[in-house]
Order: structure tokens, then sequence, then C-alpha cells
């Protein structure tokens, strides 16, 4: 049994075109490394949101400010 594809990074043998579970999370973790304080807000006020509207049962818009 041969995989089609290798990992360009490591080279491991895969399924699929592109990299393996392990380089891919490694790259996001870069990723996240490399955001700015401005990008972090943005993604923590977005997640906050969403929490809450989850929290409030899910009604997306019912009671909603404006
Ligand atoms: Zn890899």
């Amino acid at each position: 049994m041969s995989l089609k594809y290798v990992c360009p990074l490591c080279g491991t043998p895969l399924g699929y075109k592109g990299l393996c579970w392990k380089c891919k999370s490694a790259q996001e973790r870069e990723a996240v490394l490399a955001w700015t304080p401005e990008q972090i807000k943005e993604k923590q006020d977005w997640l906050i949101q969403n929490i809450q509207r989850l929290a409030d049962g899910g009604y997306a818009g019912a009671g909603w400010p404006g």
C-alpha cells in the first residue's frame, strides 16, 4: 500500500495533497504567534460575542440591540 502524496514539509506519506496534520497544526500555531495585538483583540471580541449569543439561548437577532 502506498499513499499518493507526501507532506511537502516533512515527507510524511499522505492520502491527500497538502500538509500533514502535524505540520498543519505547527503552521497554524505560527500564524497565531504572528498575530498583532489588534488581531488578537479582534478574535477575542468575536469569540466573546459568539459565546454570549450561545449563552442567550441561540436566538440570533431576538432582543439584539439596534
Ligand atoms: Zn508534515
